[in-house]
């Protein structure tokens, strides 16, 4: 019996590292998540102002094309205005050639406007593309530092579950179904009793089975969290390993 413990011992030993290691290796991606957020609100920013940078743009071409139709009006507002014949015709064309002047004018002096906006806006955008370009290169980093990290932690992985397989096979079957339901329900499988308190659940066990365990004849269980329990002094006293012959217990 004692043999059958010591493996069980050994396999939940095992079982804890894998654990372990396997939350660690889940954990890492996760690491990179706040960069991610970040990046992926830049680039949202960045496509918003691209939006309104080509809008603008194509404003401004429309207005150069007003521009030109209005530079059109203006040379067949002075025509008229050379070809006029009465003092009325005359002060009407000069009228329109003020009108269409001062259009122009006002147009010019926007789309200056604008033009400067957009170089402003470029310029922003630029940086910003920059900026980005460079939290990419950081999160490719990371990236690369985490894929290391999981591989590693595989390796360990790895090496933790050496033998547990040749281990499993040592353990009575029916044991090693009611380890690995405990192991699934309550975390991990068995605990030891201390002062006769079981120390997955600190209940007092009673003293009956304390005794039982003493002995060591059996697997017992504890009355109320079911794990597998045995006296910690009992696996101390004598340091037998699985496969050697346990001292007679006293
Ligand atoms: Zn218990």
């Amino acid at each position: 019996m004692k043999d059958q413990l010591l493996y069980l011992l050994e396999l939940q030993t095992i079982d804890t590292k894998v654990k372990e290691l396997e939350a660690a290796r889940q954990s890492l991606p996760a690491r990179t998540e706040p960069l991610r957020r970040d990046l992926a609100k830049l680039e949202g920013m960045l496509g918003g102002e691209r939006q309104k940078l080509a809008e603008t743009e194509a404003w401004k071409k429309q207005q150069a094309e007003l521009l030109a139709r209005e530079h059109e009006a203006l040379r067949s507002a002075k025509s008229k205005l050379q070809g006029s014949k009465t003092g009325k015709e005359y002060n009407a064309a000069s009228r329109e050639v003020d009108n269409k002047k001062k259009s122009i004018h006002d147009r010019e002096a926007e789309l200056k406007k604008v033009t400067e906006a957009l170089g402003a806006s470029s310029t922003v955008i630029g940086e910003r593309d920059a900026a980005i370009g460079q939290l990419r290169e950081q999160l490719a980093a990371e990236e690369a530092q985490v894929a290391v990290k999981v591989e590693e932690l595989g390796k360990q992985i790895a090496e933790a579950s050496a033998g547990r397989d040749d281990l499993r096979a040592k353990i009575d079957k029916t044991w090693l179904k009611t380890y690995d339901t405990l192991a699934g329900k309550r975390g991990y499988a068995v605990a030891p009793v201390l002062s006769g308190t079981c120390q997955g659940c600190q209940m007092r066990i009673p003293p009956q089975l304390n005794n039982i365990l003493a002995r060591m004849e059996s697997l017992e269980m504890c009355p109320r969290c079911g794990r597998i329990i045995y006296r910690k002094e009992m696996t101390e006293q004598g340091d037998a390993k699985p496969g050697e012959t346990p001292p007679a217990a006293t």
